[in-house]
């Protein structure tokens, strides 16, 4: 990376952590000028009052230096004490902000970024890396440790002017004297470059392991997993999976340790030869009656802070460089972008959900697949229509379904809504005229109010309204809590405990709350009884209403109900009317399901 790429990254993260909290940002500043200030004020009086005690002068001006050295350290302290105290919740404000970006940037990225396999990758490193300390941590670090090193080297360099104008010196003891500080400092930067490098291949090597490791702890931690890990006796079997994949990391981790203690060796050398030839120095300059008793312990401290101040520079910058490769990663990505066009129409509310929606020679290839999980597909949806999808597992069904809710753009064709491009819309307008219940819903561990409502606050009725319509009635009746009822045992020992159909019923009545003009259903009945499974589908029309409904099913069964059924194969639509016409064709693909079932449902 070039040097000033690095100093723009690092510019940029100074930004971002001025912008998360401006008020850490200006105490920081502010604590460290008055923190770095309180050393130099003894270094300047104590010099003046040894060298006042020398000159023989009154016991009132004595006073007054001892007076002036506490009294300034005292308020300096103060000052210093009560910015680092607002700093404590200043900090908390930083990560806060700090993960809400983060949090953000995963929420709003284009659902295709985050079935990437590359970009889950690297969203693992970057939280890694956060975790360690890079990023804003060290940026934090850094920026601290520059400015008050920064303050040092003036203040230093200010009271240590007259040293290097002592006549009484050679010259060349001066010249080495900066020449043995600059080799420090270049030693300082060097072992700061070693470590990081060290740490970054160390991130590298292991970002993978990481992922693997947190996936293995998830199932071990997991109740749900609980069931399979007993009964097929798999505890041992994945606990030692997770320690021989482990075992590796660890030695790594050693290695890495003990490489950058090496590194270390030759700094604590060189700070001994510098302290040698400052103290050689300056006797010398004594011995020779140039520098006052008052001096030397002015040039001596100053020279030490400035030696101090120099190389932690080194090293600030060199930590400062080396987490711009951790800046970088970062910034790349927040700043992924968003590759679906995202229009400006308004969605028209329309009480007659006169909403059209049109494929038109829609063709799609998943990211980084090169077969099509769609081709060609035609149809238009006709206002209030029932229309049931089905197909044998992998013919495109969910895909179609991901399209339409504009999870994924057309790779060819498009899809219209009321005539115009959809991708012309308001991406989350459009978004809201869609309820789905995927195959893999997720419900969340609040309470059944919120989770049915997908958010805080609910109109009680309504969600109430949606659970019956579901089927989940009688359950919700035998919940004590009602509503407020949490869903699972994680956040709440009172929670209850649900079956996969009562949750696939709870996220059908999550669809119907939402009351959008659409309602897919993929395959909603998979977990259900037959007896709950009878329930929504004769009841689907009155469920359903108004509404466009799309029933992804694999049991032909239920779809005789819907107005019109897909047949899908291989990403085709190679079938469709109703369930009558396709059964009268004895060669369709909708026959032959139809047939391979029938044996459950002829009584
Ligand atoms: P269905 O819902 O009919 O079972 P899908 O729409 O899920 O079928 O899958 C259609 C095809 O697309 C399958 O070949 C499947 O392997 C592929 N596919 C599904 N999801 C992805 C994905 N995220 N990335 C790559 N290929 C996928």
């Amino acid at each position: 990376m070039m040097f000033r790429e690095k100093v723009a990254l690092t510019k940029r993260g100074v930004l971002a952590f001025r912008r998360y909290c401006p008020r850490y940002f200006w105490s920081v500043i502010l604590r460290v000028l008055l923190e770095t200030l309180i050393p130099y004020v003894p270094i300047y009086f104590s010099a003046k009052l040894l060298d006042a005690l020398a000159a023989g002068e009154t016991v009132r001006v004595l006073a007054l230096y001892v007076l002036l050295t506490v009294g300034l350290v005292f308020l300096l302290k103060l000052g210093e004490n009560w910015f680092r105290s607002s700093e404590e919740g200043y900090m908390n404000d930083v990560y806060m902000e700090e993960n809400w970006v983060f949090t953000q940037k995963s929420l709003s990225m284009a659902y295709s970024s985050l079935e990437d396999q590359e970009i889950k990758l690297n969203h693992e490193r970057v939280r890694m890396d956060n975790q360690t300390g890079y990023n804003l941590y060290y940026l934090t670090l850094c920026t601290e440790r520059i400015w008050r090193e920064m303050l040092q080297i003036l203040l230093s360099g200010a009271i240590l002017l007259s040293f290097f104008a002592l006549g009484s010196i050679p010259l060349w003891c001066k010249l080495g004297l900066l020449l043995l500080v600059g080799a420090k400092s270049f030693l300082v930067a060097w072992k700061g470059k070693k470590t990081f490098a060290l740490n970054d291949q160390f991130s590298k090597d292991t970002a993978e392991s990481n992922l693997w490791s947190d996936k293995f702890y998830h199932y071990l931690s997991d109740y749900n997993a609980g069931k399979e890990i007993r009964l097929y006796a798999t505890g041992d079997w994945l606990a030692r999976k997770v320690a021989d994949r482990e075992a590796p990391y660890w030695k790594l981790y050693c290695k890495v340790q003990a490489q950058s203690v090496l590194y270390d060796l030759p700094l604590l050398l060189a700070d001994g030869v510098i302290k040698l030839f400052l103290y050689g120095i300056l006797l010398y300059g004594a011995l020779s009656g140039e520098v006052s008793v008052g001096s030397i312990t002015k040039y001596v401290s100053s020279m030490l802070l400035l030696v101090g101040a120099i190389s932690g520079l080194g090293f600030s910058l060199s930590v400062a460089e080396g987490n711009a490769f951790f800046l970088k990663r970062y910034f790349e990505y927040l700043d992924i972008p968003n590759p679906m066009y995202k229009g400006s129409l308004t969605v028209e509310k329309r009480d007659d959900r006169e909403y059209n929606v049109e494929f038109r020679n829609v063709s799609f290839r998943y990211p980084g697949s090169r077969d099509y999980a769609l081709r060609h597909v035609n149809l238009t949806f006709r206002v209030g229509e029932k229309l049931a999808v089905v197909g044998l597992n992998g013919s495109g069904k969910t895909t179609f379904i991901k399209l339409l809710c504009r999870l994924y753009d057309p790779t060819e064709g498009e899809i219209l809504l009321n005539g115009v491009n959809i991708q012309k819309y308001d991406y989350d307008e459009y978004m809201s005229i869609f309820s789905v219940v995927f195959q893999d819903f997720r419900l969340f561990a609040f309470s059944l109010g919120q989770n049915v409502a997908a958010g805080m606050a609910y109109d009680a009725a309504r969600v109430e309204e949606s659970l019956r319509q579901a089927g989940f009635g009688d359950r919700f009746a035998s919940l004590p809590k009602g509503l407020d009822t949490c869903l699972y045992r994680e956040f709440d020992e009172d929670g209850v405990e649900i079956s996969g159909g009562e949750a696939q019923k709870i996220a059908i009545a999550r669809a119907l709350y939402k009351n959008a003009p659409f309602i897919v259903l993929d395959e909603p009945t998979a977990a259900l009884d037959p007896v709950s499974e009878y329930e929504v589908y004769s009841k689907f029309n009155e469920i359903a209403g108004d509404k466009t409904a799309i029933y992804i099913s694999h049991r032909l069964a239920s779809c005789r109900f819907c107005d019109r059924i897909l047949v899908f194969r291989a990403g085709e639509i190679v079938e469709r009317g109703t369930h009558r016409e396709l059964l009268a064709n004895p060669r369709g693909e909708y026959h032959a399901l139809w047939n391979a079932q029938a044996q459950y449902y002829t009584e």
